[in-house]
């Protein structure tokens, strides 16, 4: 072991400055700084080079962390923006976004004893500010196949996916409904985890590659399915997981109970300027509860602070130990003013014109497992009431598949997940379409959703017999 490879000795883990709280909630502003290139250097040269690098088999998408630390190190920005984008079609968002609590930092050999290398914030910071200094992905050396792909979904899933085909040259053609790329990341994750400049700067890298956006163009309505089985030699369905799920709660359907994803849209919409003012959801002054654990629900508790509610309150099923979401979003929510209700489940919303409140019941954990966990149950005899002015509900989703896969045989499972094939990775049953992302996976993750796409890109470069090219391994 050289000396350097000791750094994580002398040096402590750091992460980019946070703003303080009273400033970071008077705006949607993000709320993390940037890293100066001699913090980034010193952070990234705290990573010990383990000879098997468990981080980057944690990463979904296989990124070769150890390297572009040591280029970041040794102050080589394009080289490890260039080696980033290797295998990431979105590494500035996953850097911002990603739990790294869950993933590459989680496995990182220094985590238990001396922190975790600060792995996001590097990510972030490479992308960033390759950019800002003038690079540009190189496509010079790319030769036309003559083929063409069309694109449904500008999620993360649709993008890596396009991102991938033109390295190859193959034509992408991306359709969306919205006026904007990004699908969740635009309309969904609220601008104090990503701004939305970011996601408008990958568009411009991705038009500068060659990708071409239809947005505004509902598939299905505004342009048929089968006209793009017709018209491109294959189909990459990446529509995402939409169905919100329902608690099933007596009062669920009164006036001032909102579905979460419809309250962080509107809020979203309003910021930018797009949609019919009138559906903008304020909730200033309102006493807010939050249903629910995860990512949805904590942007959603830190979007009511930043309105300006009255209180937050959010409840969860489980344990604080249990929480969903990422643990980094939590302490934030924690910070902002939420304050949680854990082993509390919502047994009915209570009003007579309008919400009024909600009646919770304490849980303990059950003795049956499901999908790795203990069930929870309510014990008897502990309902409690608590006043509310509103009530979002952030149960989750569902997969919520378009109506042209029945149509055209595109099989499915039970619970609405498309089925794609295990010897062509993402090839659906129909042998011209691929699917992946939160469709196929059910709603998850963004940085899983880029491993999906670039992975179904992989496969039709397999299926149109192009080779493969090292500059984008999926
Ligand atoms: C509130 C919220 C917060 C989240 N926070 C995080 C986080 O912090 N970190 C993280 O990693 N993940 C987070 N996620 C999950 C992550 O956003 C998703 O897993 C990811 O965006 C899925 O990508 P996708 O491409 O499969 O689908 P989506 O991002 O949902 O994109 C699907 C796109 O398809 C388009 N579309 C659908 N039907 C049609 C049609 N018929 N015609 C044309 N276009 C169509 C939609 O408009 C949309 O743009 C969060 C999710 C939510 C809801
Ligand atoms: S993509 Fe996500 S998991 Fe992979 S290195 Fe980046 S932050 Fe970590």
């Amino acid at each position: 072991m050289s000396d350097s490879t000791l750094n994580f000795l002398n040096v402590p883990r750091a992460e980019p400055a946070k703003a303080p709280v009273e400033a970071r909630t008077a705006s949607y502003a993000e709320i993390y700084g940037q890293f100066s290139p001699a913090d980034a250097a010193t952070q990234a040269s705290r990573c010990l080079a383990c000879g098997n690098p468990f981080c980057e088999w944690k990463c979904p998408v296989h990124n070769f962390i150890p390297n572009w630390l040591k280029l970041i190190e040794e102050g080589r920005l394009f080289e490890a923006a260039e080696l980033s984008h290797r295998t990431n079609s979105l590494p500035e968002v996953c850097g911002r976004i990603c739990p790294q609590d869950r993933l590459c930092e989680g496995a990182c050999t220094l985590n238990d004893a001396f922190g975790a290398v600060s792995i996001g914030s590097i990510e972030k910071y490479i992308t960033d500010e390759a950019l800002k200094a003038g690079w540009r992905p190189d496509l010079s050396g790319v030769r036309p196949t003559g083929r063409h792909v069309a694109v449904v979904g500008a999620g993360p899933a649709g993008l890596a996916c396009a991102d991938v085909l033109v390295r190859h040259g193959v034509a992408a053609t991306v359709f969306d409904r919205h006026p904007r790329i990004g699908g969740l990341l635009t309309f969904g994750i609220p601008p104090f985890k990503l701004d939305k400049d970011i996601v408008e700067t990958r568009r411009e890298i991705l038009e500068g590659m060659g990708v071409r956006f239809e947005l505004g163009r509902d598939i299905g309505r505004d342009l048929a399915f089968e006209t793009l089985l017709d018209d491109y030699d294959a189909v990459f369905m990446a529509t995402g997981a939409y169905r919100a799920v329902a608690g099933g709660l007596a009062g669920e359907q009164l006036p001032g109970v909102v579905p979460a994803l419809t309250y962080l849209i509107s809020n979203i919409n309003h910021e930018l300027g797009l949609g019919d003012p009138r559906d903008w959801i304020s909730l200033q002054d309102r006493r807010v509860v939050v249903l629910g654990g995860g990512d949805t629900a904590m942007d959603c508790n830190r979007t009511a602070i930043r309105q300006r509610a009255a209180s937050v309150t959010c409840t969860y099923r489980r344990a604080e130990s249990e929480l969903n979401g990422s643990r980094r979003d939590y302490r934030s929510s924690v910070e902002e003013g939420v304050s949680f209700l854990f082993n509390r489940q919502p047994v009915a919303i209570l009003g007579r014109d309008r919400v009024e409140g909600v009646r919770l019941a304490t849980t303990r954990l059950g003795t049956e497992v499901r999908r790795g966990r203990r069930t929870v149950e309510v014990v008897p005899g502990t309902e409690e009431d608590i006043e509310a002015d509103a009530v979002i509900v952030a149960f989750g989703f569902e997969a919520s598949p378009p109506p042209w896969c029945a149509e055209r045989g595109i099989e499915l499972h039970p619970n609405g997940l498309v089925k794609v094939s295990p010897a062509l990775p993402f090839q659906t049953s129909h042998p011209k379409v691929f699917a992946g992302g939160d469709m196929v996976r059910g709603s998850d993750l963004v940085v899983t959703a880029v491993f999906e796409g670039r992975q179904a890109a992989q496969s039709m470069l397999t299926l149109f017999g192009v080779e493969a090219s090292d500059a984008a391994r999926a």
